[in-house]
């Protein structure tokens, strides 16, 4: 029988809703009853923890859960021991340090002698250890970005998605320090059977991850155009062409990144090609 494997998720924040599509996108199903701790999946072997983020890297250090999903800066601030088992691409942010916008900034020996109020003072002191740079330190939990208005730091370092935080207070950023994403994260000591389940789980979560980047392409295109429609069409090995109905003509399928999309279809419209539909893909296993 396969052991049970447990993940900590976060209960409520940034991290949770992604999190809870990410296992649900792998066909884990389970049920979250409002304000439950634990959750029994039903169809595959796993138990999910709902945790505060800060405690997710110690719980998983110390084997209350196996796996965790958690934002890269809480791990690089609390330097526990676990493995980073895969990026997630979600939950993006960043580390900054940012000025009252009144401040002159002309270049990072403008931080030496500040005071800079952060949550996060080992990432921040690494940054200047790093640069050679001179200034204090001043640990805060949470708003950092009112620090300089009520005269407690005279800069700040926190977490940035748009920006517009720091701006509606005033703020601008100077330098960014660190790049942020929600990771899966692994106790470093899992067993042989335990070690099974995750690469099993890990399977689907990139199979799913992979899926997002891509889409299914079908179109129909006359058969004097198909070589310079495979041209344009990569695939994942080479595109699948299949004879339509109508003489003289050919269906194409094929899997095309997102990034490349819109070129794509561009030139697949100037070598004659038509009715072209597009589906998202749900899993990717290449
Ligand atoms: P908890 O109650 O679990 O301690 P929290 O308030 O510390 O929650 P959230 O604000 O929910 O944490 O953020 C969780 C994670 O989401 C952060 O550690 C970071 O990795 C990521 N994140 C992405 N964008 C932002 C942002 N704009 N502000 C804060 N965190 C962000
Ligand atoms: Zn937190």
């Amino acid at each position: 029988m396969q052991p049970t494997i447990r993940i900590a998720i976060q209960k409520s924040g940034r991290l949770s809703d992604d999190s809870l599509e990410l296992i649900r996108e792998c066909d884990i199903s389970f049920n979250r009853g409002q304000s439950k701790l634990k959750s029994q999946a039903f169809n595959f072997p796993i138990e999910l923890l709902f945790l505060r983020d800060d405690d997710i890297p110690r719980y998983v250090a110390d084997k209350v859960a196996d796996l965790g999903i958690v934002g890269e800066n809480v791990l690089a601030e609390e330097k526990t021991p676990v493995d980073v088992v895969a990026k997630l691409g979600f939950s993006k942010c960043r580390i900054s340090i940012a000025l009252p916008k009144t401040t002159p900034y002309q270049g990072i020996d403008d931080l030496s002698g500040l005071n800079i109020a952060t949550s996060y003072p080992n990432i921040l002191s690494e940054f200047l250890q790093r640069s050679g740079i001179s200034a204090s330190i001043h640990e805060i939990s949470g708003s950092v970005e009112i620090a300089p208005s009520i005269g407690l730091a005279e800069a700040v370092c926190d977490i940035v998605s748009s920006g517009s935080t720091l701006i509606s207070n005033g703020l601008r950023e100077v330098e960014h320090i660190f790049n942020s994403e929600a990771v899966l994260i692994a106790n470093q000591a899992l067993s042989k059977a335990k070690q099974k389940v995750v690469d099993e789980l890990v399977f689907r979560i990139r199979a799913v991850l992979k899926a997002k980047n891509y889409q299914y392409i079908l179109l129909n295109a006359p058969n004097d155009a198909i070589d310079q429609v495979i041209e344009l069409l990569p695939g994942m090995k080479s595109p699948s062409v299949l004879p339509l109905a109508d003489e003289g003509w050919s269906s194409v399928h094929s899997v095309v990144h997102k990034e490349q999309f819109w070129e794509i279809i561009e030139g697949l419209k100037a070598v004659g090609a038509q009715g072209i539909l597009v589906v998202p893909i749900e899993k990717m296993i290449v």
